[in-house]
């Protein structure tokens, strides 16, 4: 049977079999080795933060910066809350940031399954893609795993990066488009927490503090991030770290060290500045007040100063210093067993992003995170998943149609 085949069957893979169906082709997905969608179910702790309204070209990252927000121009935040409300969901926002109206990511599953059921859209399941060569008709000789084979006229390849390969996506799409000769961009885990030896880490383990950590890419351009800091008996983690460990992961590829650097008053700090000049307070009575007991003993121990001295005789200016650039040396980010996405992947320079087409294999299209382009947290990582996986679907149907 030739056709269109979608490989994939994640948030991107289902928007494109849909997307695709309503434009009048038969659509077949070729879904993992897991369940359709688990990954959605992980989404937001559970909750899917599925798009952002707050949309903008810094919220993406890829090796063409302008590439994603010429796709996104095209089908964005709005379009896909119109979508899925369409299909039946609600939606409620909170700061730009847009959720299932129930607050459930299965809510988000569930109504791309019903969808997909409704279309009659066919679904071969537990059967993975394993190989895809070129035809001499111009189309695609399909393998499964299973060893069965297909011939397709066209095919959509969605098959994510790496992260969380527990949910299915194991980096099998992306190995099958190097034997293709499509151009990858070197793959790193990003979204995921920075790993430290430092002995600081053994004392601060398990505090939750307000922070804004820095990192320098490989050009050595800073990039920040504030918010609630996870201070870990490895390394540091949280949201702020989230949004620069793709950085940190990409300067590790070539370096054995990187470094991050934490401000732990990232506010107004003039109080501070009085307290810690005063004279009738010990270096450790005059932390306390504003930092957690374990982050302020990583301080003291830092700069040699025993908790008892007084806080005018042990340096106010070196402490500060250090509450302001604590800088932490990483060896590694987490792996992508604990990374939200892939960062890197298909070159967005070889494809056709009106279409998704591949510029070099007519008939090839990508749409999600296996494409060179990873979001920060809040929604945006999906909605690059909906907004490229509906424009595959709806290209490689008008192709087939004409
Ligand atoms: C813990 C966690 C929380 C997250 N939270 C959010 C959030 O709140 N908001 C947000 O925007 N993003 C979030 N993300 C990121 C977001 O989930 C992904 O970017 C998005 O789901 C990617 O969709 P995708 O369809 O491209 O890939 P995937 O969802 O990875 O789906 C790929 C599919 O392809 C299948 N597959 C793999 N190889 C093959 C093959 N060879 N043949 C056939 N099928 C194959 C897999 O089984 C899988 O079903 C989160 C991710 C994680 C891990």
């Amino acid at each position: 049977m030739s056709g269109l085949y979608i490989a994939g069957a994640g948030a991107s893979g289902m928007m494109a079999a849909i997307a695709a169906a309503r434009s009048g082709a038969h659509p077949v997905i070729i879904a993992g080795r897991t369940a359709p969608g688990k990954k959605i179910l992980m989404t937001g702790n559970g909750r899917c933060n599925f798009t952002n309204l707050r949309m903008k070209k810094e919220c993406y990252h890829s090796a063409w910066p302008d590439g994603p927000m010429k796709v996104l121009r095209s089908f964005g935040s709005r379009d896909t809350i119109a979508f899925f409300r369409e299909m039946g969901m609600l939606s409620c926002e909170r700061d730009g940031y847009v959720y299932p109206r129930s607050m459930q990511a299965s809510s988000v599953r569930e109504v791309l399954l019903g969808e997909i059921r409704k279309l009659k859209i066919q679904m071969i399941e537990e059967d993975p893609l394993k190989a895809a060569a070129l035809s001499e008709d111009g189309g695609f000789l399909l393998t499964l795993v299973s060893g069965k084979t297909l011939s397709a006229d066209r095919l959509i390849m969605c098959t994510g990066g790496m992260a969380a390969p527990a949910t299915g996506s194991d980096g099998s799409g992306l190995e099958i488009l190097k034997t293709l000769g499509i151009k990858i961009i070197p793959t790193v885990p990003a979204l995921t927490g920075l790993l430290s030896e430092d002995p600081c880490c053994s004392v601060w383990h398990g505090v939750r503090t307000h922070g804004r950590v820095t990192v320098c890419d490989r050009s050595g351009k800073p990039h920040s991030d504030t918010g609630e800091l996870q201070l870990m008996k490895n390394g540091i983690s949280g949201i702020p770290v989230f949004q620069v460990s793709r950085h940190t992961a990409y300067v590790l590829k070539d370096r054995p060290a990187a470094e991050a650097i934490v401000d732990f008053m990232p506010e107004e700090d003039a109080d501070l500045r009085k307290i810690l000049d005063r004279k009738d307070l010990t270096a450790a009575e005059a932390l306390h007040g504003a930092f957690p007991i374990k982050l302020a003993e990583v301080f003291l121990k830092r700069l040699g100063v025993r908790p008892d001295t007084a806080v005018s005789q042990a340096d106010p200016k070196k402490i500060m210093n250090m509450i302001h650039s604590f800088r932490l040396t990483v060896r590694a980010v987490r792996n992508y067993e604990e990374a939200q996405v892939t960062a890197g992947g298909v070159d967005l320079r070889s494809v056709d992003l009106g279409t998704m087409e591949s510029r070099n294999i007519p008939g090839l299209y990508f749409a999600g995170e296996i494409l060179d382009a990873d979001g920060i947290c809040g929604g945006y990582n999906l909605q690059w998943a909906f907004s490229t996986g509906y424009t595959a679907g709806v290209s490689a149907a008008s192709y087939m149609e004409s």
